[in-house]
């Protein structure tokens, strides 16, 4: 059976670059932390990757701390905020889990910024609600995503960043799903915090950066040494950092091929809409490897089950959290409740071929009128 495997939103395929630099990295052996020729090699190894993580999303080197992933960077983000006095965050109402729970859990009061049926952002509601704040809230701090990990939708995130900016705002950019497949510019966006995640990008599990600007500093969630400049303690992971330069690296050579992946994900949709499904965010500016599209009756889990035995890997709401039964919180916040329960993801990448998603096409056409027919024949 061919595997076609269109799920980089969940994870990508680790680049032949990264899986390199990490065997090196653990050949190499040493801690950064030592003044020894073995402890310099790996500190070399780290900077290096700092550097290509830094070049990728538009910071300097120097505000990259290395964290476990993208939820870790979120976090760190939003307790930052919560210890420099905010006591209200207002998040979208379709950010990733990591950055809703967590702002859930931080203590602070949370409110969400509603989005249209496009998946973007209200910008006169955000408007608004900054111009009323009440200083006893503290600084007012704005979670959204550049790109949504479901749906793919772009957010307007250097406007979103004017109108906070003119607040003395804090707003926090999670980046984990664009970086690799858009050019993402931290500095450019406007964005105070910034997050990102390596197995996303080809890199491996595990790893991930939180860059930060000059109008905000970062406490500290990890006490112990002195690592990541007293920003993040532990001995950094150095085969997954050097892991993750290279794959940040590799994507930021490749964003023009990945641009232009978007004629594949295009005609794939054209397909599937003549062939009866709904595409999710087809109005909105969108990442060029994903396509959320609902095919009203038919559920998403069979969809996906149908489309697997097939050898044609997609996902069904977020695959970060799969296993959860509840519907997809995004596509409730764009007012499809409706749809939430038939809705696929199919997302590629640095691999994936125009065959790929002609093969995912051609077994859903098949799928779906195999469940079509089922549902009109008589019972028996
Ligand atoms: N943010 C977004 C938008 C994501 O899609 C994900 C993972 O799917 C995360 C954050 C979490 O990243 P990680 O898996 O590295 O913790």
């Amino acid at each position: 059976m061919i595997r076609v495997y269109l799920d980089y939103n969940a994870t990508a395929p680790v680049r032949a670059e990264a899986i390199e630099a990490m065997g090196r990295a653990i050949q190499a052996g040493g801690n950064p932390s030592s003044v020894h020729a073995a402890g310099r090699a790996a500190r070399a190894l780290v900077e290096d990757a700092r550097g290509a993580v830094a070049a990728l999303i538009g910071a300097p080197a120097s505000t990259v701390v290395f964290v476990s992933g993208g939820t870790e960077a979120n976090a760190l983000a939003i307790e930052s905020a919560r210890a420099a006095g905010s006591r209200r965050l207002i998040v979208s109402a379709v950010e990733h889990d990591s950055v809703l729970e967590n702002a859930r859990h931080s203590g602070a009061e949370v409110e969400l910024l509603p989005v249209d049926r496009d998946g973007v952002a209200d910008i006169a509601w955000l408007e608004n609600r900054l111009s009323r704040w009440d200083a006893a809230w503290g600084r007012p701090f704005v979670a959204l995503m550049l790109a949504n990990n479901e749906t793919g939708v772009i957010q307007p995130v250097a406007r979103v960043a004017e109108i906070v900016r003119a607040v003395d705002g804090w707003l926090h950019v999670d980046a984990v799903q664009a970086a690799g497949k858009i050019p993402v510019d931290s500095r450019a966006l406007g964005a105070d915090t910034l997050s990102v995640s390596g197995h996303k990008l080809g890199g491996p599990q595990g790893v991930g950066a939180l860059t930060f600007g000059p109008r905000v500093s970062l406490t500290r969630r990890l006490h112990g040494g002195g690592q990541e400049r007293g920003r993040r303690a532990g001995t950094e992971n150095v085969p997954g950092i050097a892991g993750f330069g290279a794959a940040a690296r590799a994507s930021l050579a490749s964003l023009s091929a990945m641009q232009a992946q978007a004629v594949w994900r295009d005609q794939a949709e054209k397909r599937l809409a003549e062939a009866g499904a709904v595409i999710v965010g087809a109005g909105a500016e969108r990442l060029p490897n994903t396509l959320c599209f609902a095919m009203p009756g038919f559920g998403a889990e069979l969809q996906v089950m149908g489309l697997d035995l097939t050898g044609v890997m997609v996902s069904s709401g977020a695959a970060c959290s799969s296993g959860k039964v509840r519907p997809s919180h995004v596509l409730s916040a764009m007012g499809l409740a409706e749809l939430a329960g038939c809705a696929v993801r199919a997302s590629g990448g640095w691999a994936t071929k125009g065959s790929d998603w002609d093969r995912l096409v051609e077994a859903w056409i098949e799928l779906n009128g195999r469940h079509a027919a089922r549902r009109r024949a008589p019972a028996a």
